[in-house]
């Protein structure tokens, strides 16, 4: 009953406001109404999830650049290898191949720069637009990809590599 009596707007924020529907006075402190309104909501709106990255192990020799843990970081975020390549490849311009859990690119490069594209992988085709959570999945239909949330169910068009 106390349930159906009001409504609440939970902002970014962290702010509440409340509307009643029968016009009483409310009765409920701030703590109260947020308890409430989180406690109908579902899980992934209260907490955004963190993902792990190991720190890149990148080494350049001659006119090569290694991250020597790839693998590594294509399991953290839970994608292929070789999709991330094709994306790094592609914004770096070069060439590069995923051999024995390494990547080895063409070209001199800096780990920075390997850092902020991988972070817009993350953002691109990884962590969930809807919910901002990473536990997705990338699925093809057609020609068309897609990014599956597993978290909130949200299905959300990614640009094709
Ligand atoms: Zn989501």
């Amino acid at each position: 009953m106390e349930n159906t009596c009001f409504q609440i707007i939970i902002f970014k924020y962290g702010g509440a406001q409340w509307v009643w529907l029968d016009g009483r006075d409310m009765t409920y402190n701030y703590e109260d109404l947020l308890k409430k309104a989180c406690a109908q909501m579902p899980e992934v709106s209260a907490k955004h999830e963190r993902l792990e990255m190991p720190r890149l192990m990148v080494n350049t020799v001659g006119m090569r650049t290694t991250i020597s843990n790839f693998k590594e970081v294509a399991d953290a975020l839970d994608r292929d290898p070789q999709h991330i390549l094709k994306f790094l490849t592609r914004e770096m311009a070069t060439a590069a191949t995923f051999q024995d859990s390494r990547a080895i690119f063409q070209g001199k490069f800096r780990s920075d720069s390997f850092e902020r594209l991988l972070q817009r992988y993350l953002d691109s085709y990884v962590v969930c637009p809807i919910c901002k959570r990473p536990d997705t999945r990338i699925v093809k239909e057609k020609r068309l990809s897609f990014l599956v949330c597993n978290a909130c169910g949200a299905k959300s068009s990614i640009k094709q590599l």
